[in-house]
């Protein structure tokens, strides 16, 4: 079974509540597709242990065996090759994407080996709470999202059956893949505006998609939450569960102390929202 929490709003609180659900699920692995900004194992305190790179394909021009033909360059959507004086490639790497396109079409064997560059990491580790938790990490300065995306997924997809995705905020393509045949959709909003606004983005995203697809209203009772309710009615889906505004799980945030492995009366609100969702996702 694979759940995803996501959201259109950065902020909402996703990460919080899909670390304690997770806490509280204890059989699930915790999967951070978040990759250019990756925070669940600050949340869970734990040390992030590499477990493979992500690379892509680079090409390595050879010029002793390049004919000057100008194809690759003709080819190359990115514009990350420039013909030199003599007619032959200069590879710009920054710019280059990993088609593989140059490749396809040179026709000599030989003028373009296989180069590669580093691109993200993923990380598994057994996090204190005794769930492994596997993290997507795109390296700095680097644009490639998706691919970084999409081999974190596939990794955690051979490794485990049950997962809780965490995804980034937004509704871009990289959420499309992320979302991908996944069980439920649990979207975490918040009752203003702008979460209303980015709330519909991301339900528009789930409905393309063909998943079923909840809500969850975090900071409850700090704004009109009849908005996100006629929205979610709008398009079918249900709010499971609200969590109030609270010091408590602000502090646990801060200390990275998930709010479920307290006594505090707010980690009785994310019991009966794991529920609800597991009841959701099984429906
Ligand atoms: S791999 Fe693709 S993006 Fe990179 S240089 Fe070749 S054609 Fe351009
Ligand atoms: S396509 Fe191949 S042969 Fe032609 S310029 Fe590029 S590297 Fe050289």
């Amino acid at each position: 079974m694979i759940i995803a929490f996501s959201g259109g709003k950065g902020g909402t609180g996703k990460s919080t509540v899909s670390t304690n659900i997770t806490v509280l699920l204890e059989s699930f692995a915790l999967v951070d597709l978040d990759v250019e900004a990756p925070d669940d194992h600050i949340l869970l305190s734990t040390e992030l242990v590499k477990v493979k790179d992500v690379n892509l394909f680079q090409p390595v021009f050879n010029h002793e065996a390049c004919f000057a033909c100008g194809r690759c360059v003709d080819a190359c959507h990115d514009n990350a090759i420039i013909s030199g004086r003599d007619g032959k490639p200069i590879l710009i790497p920054e710019l280059c994407g990993g088609c593989r396109g140059c490749k396809l079409v040179c026709p000599s064997r030989e003028a373009i080996g296989e180069g590669k560059r580093l691109v993200g990491k993923i990380y598994e580790n057994l996090t204190p709470y005794g769930f492994p938790l596997i993290t997507g990490e795109l390296l700095e300065g680097e644009k490639k999202t998706y691919k970084v995306l999409l081999e974190t997924r596939k990794y955690a997809l051979s490794r485990y059956s049950d997962l809780i995705f965490d995804t980034a905020a937004g509704a871009g393509n990289s959420i499309f893949k992320a979302l991908e045949n996944v069980d439920l959709v649990v979207t975490v909003t918040e009752p203003t505006p702008f979460g209303v606004r980015d709330l519909q983005k991301i339900l528009e995203v789930t409905k393309q998609l063909e998943r079923k697809t909840v809500v969850v209203i975090n900071r409850s009772g700090t704004g009109n939450e009849s908005i996100v309710e006629n929205l979610c009615n709008k398009y079918g889906v249900k709010v499971v569960g609200r969590i109030p505004y609270s010091k408590n799980i602000i502090k646990g945030y801060f200390e990275n102390e998930p709010i479920v492995t307290t006594s505090l009366p707010e980690a009785e609100i994310f019991k009966n929202l794991k529920d609800r969702i597991l009841e959701e996702a099984c429906r």
